[in-house]
């Protein structure tokens, strides 16, 4: 029967039934998946199973009892009275069967919901760990909201699955294989009648599987999409921006649709199946009647073999079986059910990381040139998603930065500057040419290295939620306060964080909120101070800062690079004159290098720029009526300093 076709669950299409039924074989690749979960819990898994064996055997027995009570205690089939005696010492066997297979219940449980719950907590590091191991460029093509949504949505919806599954397989199926054991012993025509339509249910319930896993997976997708928007609206940023054009009322409304189809999708599946399992119950729960009825038919159609007390113990033996087998098939359902889910946290999982260690990657310390040496040699680079057909990000690029060198890059908006930052600790691939770390080729050197070798400090600063003690210790968990508040006086902010009620112990707020963009980029400078690298990369760390917390942050930064390798990007000119070499980025290409001094003489681009800069400054000065501020004659930087630093 062809979902669709006469079966009557309707949504459901031929094409995706086909799909589907593609899909069967990495259905079953997700079932191995599933179960290699288990593996490090096998130990326990298997002491459960023999709890399940026990308690299922001792569940069979009290039925049998039931029969011995009706049969030998209550009416003899003998003949006589009730033997009362019996009576007594059947009805406290049953008592102490009872008591004995709550006891292994309870054991039972606890094994299986501490390995449910270490399975899906396993998942879930295995999951943050691997995405954390992925490189930039997945981040800047993901929506952090979809990331988050796998991470936790995701992982959350099979939880239940695994944590309910070992228990629900082991104790059902060993209950029911039990049961069918004692009916087959009762009596195998009435066992028969019994089961007849147990293949026909195990069929729907198949189908009925696919359709759900089906509504799982569009109901994830519409719950990540949810989690994208509220990321996307609900941070500071996005609020920020939606407060500022006023679109509240349309982001509501992009919520509010989102939220209709979670909700449509989650009513479709909870309703998914209910009238399957429905007919199941009915089924199951009028098999005592059909019994009694064949029971009839047989004794009068002169058949033996069956007494009272043979229709009391089958029927409750039966009765006993609709628990487990309904259990059995929820969780078949449910496991079909979330292999869509299971499927979206894989997908993640066998992300490859476009860029990994080589196996015999080694440290930047064991290389063979001096620590805090740059090197490019003949790089060109293209962004993964770039348009393949558009011209490379960066073509040919080539330049050494001695330790200790300030080398700046400067040229329009777009030409690539911050494009060598990121290759520069390996962010990015070179597609071709070699970026050198020390003189290693970065390919060849373990990235936790290179990482430990380098500061960096960019326009958009990120400091966690938490206290300013915290986010300098980033850098240094083990720094002293004498060794902060050296790092901060060096980045002209500690007379700030002093002037605070709570001192180093102010929460920043979310990214840094509450304090201003030039504090925010002074204390990002003091964290890369504790870290110590011997080379620092400076993203246009100050032009988002008006002159006067540029003066005060661009002290800080010439004072953090001192004795490092710095490369750095800018724009205003005025930060850049007293690099050791300055390099003029057009198209992707170095155009120009030599000192602000050889640069202007040689009257090109950069010549231009900086007049440009000079020209836009005039302006200002017109209007202000104040001395001119020119790359060249650069106002007194220490205006902004404290007394204290
Ligand atoms: P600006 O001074 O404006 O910051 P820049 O010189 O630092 O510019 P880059 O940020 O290096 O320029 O960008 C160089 C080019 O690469 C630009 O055309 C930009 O659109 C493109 N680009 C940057 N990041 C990505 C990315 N993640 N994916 C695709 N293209 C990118």
């Amino acid at each position: 029967m062809g979902i669709g076709h006469g079966g009557g669950f309707r949504g459901v299409d031929a094409r995706a039934q086909r799909r589907l039924n593609a899909d069967a074989p990495r259905i079953l690749h997700l079932r191995h998946r599933v179960t290699d979960l288990f593996r490090p819990y096998r130990g326990r898994i298997a002491t459960t199973g023999l709890l399940v064996v026990v308690g299922a055997g001792i569940a069979v027995i009290p039925p049998l009892i039931v029969q011995r009570i009706f049969d030998d205690a209550l009416f003899p089939l003998a003949g006589g009275g009730p033997d009362l005696a019996l009576l007594v010492r059947l009805v406290l066997a049953m008592v102490l069967l009872f008591l004995v297979s709550a006891a292994l219940g309870l054991v039972q449980t606890w094994i299986t919901a501490t390995v449910g719950n270490s399975v899906t907590g396993d998942l879930r590091v295995r999951l943050f760990e691997h995405l954390q191991a992925m490189e930039l460029g997945f981040f800047t093509r993901t929506k952090t909201g979809v990331i988050q949504s796998r991470l936790q949505n995701d992982v959350g919806a099979v939880s239940g699955v695994l944590t309910n599954t070992v228990t629900s397989i082991l104790g059902n199926a060993v209950t029911v294989i039990a049961s069918l054991v004692a009916m087959i012993v009762i009596d195998w025509r009435l066992t028969i009648i019994a089961v007849i339509l147990m293949p026909i249910l195990a069929v729907v319930q198949r189908r009925v599987g696919q359709l759900r896993a089906r509504i799982a997976g569009q109901t994830q997708e519409s719950l990540s999409e949810l989690t994208a928007i509220t990321q996307e609206t609900l941070s500071v940023s996005g609020i920020l921006l939606s407060k500022s054009f006023n679109r509240q009322r349309t982001e509501s409304a992009r919520y509010r649709q989102e939220n209709r189809n979670q909700v449509r999708l989650q009513v479709r599946r909870a309703m998914s199946g209910q009238g399957f399992f429905a007919v199941v119950q009915v089924l199951v729960a009028s098999v005592p009647a059909v019994i009694y009825l064949v029971s009839g038919i047989i004794v009068a159609g002169g058949a033996g073999g069956i007494t009272a007390g043979t229709i009391v113990a089958f029927t409750t033996v039966q009765a006993r079986l609709l628990q487990p087998l309904m259990g059995l098939m929820r969780v078949a359902l449910d496991l079909q059910t979330s292999s869509a889910v299971f499927a979206r946290i894989f997908e993640y999982l066998d992300l490859v990381p476009a860029i990994a260690d080589a196996p015999d990657a080694i440290c930047v310390a064991e290389g063979p040139g001096p620590l805090g040496r740059v090197e490019f040699q003949d790089v060109s680079f293209r962004y993964p998603d770039a348009a393949a057909d558009t011209r490379p990000t960066l073509g040919g690029v080539s330049f050494v930065a001695e330790p200790g060198q300030h080398v700046a890059f400067v040229g329009p908006s777009g030409a690539g500057k911050t494009t060598v930052l990121y290759l520069t600790p390996r962010m990015y691939e070179a597609s071709a040419g070699a970026v050198l770390f020390a003189g290693t080729d970065v390919r060849r050197l373990t990235h936790e290295s290179i990482i430990d070798q380098i500061g960096i400090v960019s326009q958009e600063t990120y400091l966690f939620h938490a206290t300013i003690r915290e986010n300098l210790c980033y850098a240094k968990p083990d720094a002293t306060d004498e060794e902060l508040v050296q790092a901060c006086r060096a980045a002209s902010i500690h007379h700030v964080i002093a002037g605070f009620e709570h001192g180093y112990d102010t929460v920043v707020g979310e990214r840094g909120y509450r304090l201003s963009g030039g504090e925010k980029q002074r204390i990002a400078i003091a964290r890369v101070l504790l870290k110590d690298p011997p080379v620092l990369l400076l993203d246009e760390a100050t032009s988002a800062l008006d002159t006067v917390s540029e003066r005060v942050v661009q002290e800080a930064l010439e004072e953090a690079s001192r004795g490092r390798t710095t490369l750095s990007v800018a724009h205003r000119l005025s930060t850049v004159i007293g690099a050791d070499i300055i390099h003029v980025v057009d198209g992707g290409r170095i155009v120009e290098s030599g000192t602000h001094a050889q640069l202007l003489a040689r009257d090109g681009l950069y010549a231009q720029l900086a007049a440009q800069q000079i020209a836009a400054t005039r302006v200002l000065q017109t209007e202000t009526d104040e001395a001119p501020v020119t790359p060249a004659d650069h106002p007194d930087r220490r205006a902004d300093r404290a007394p204290g630093d």
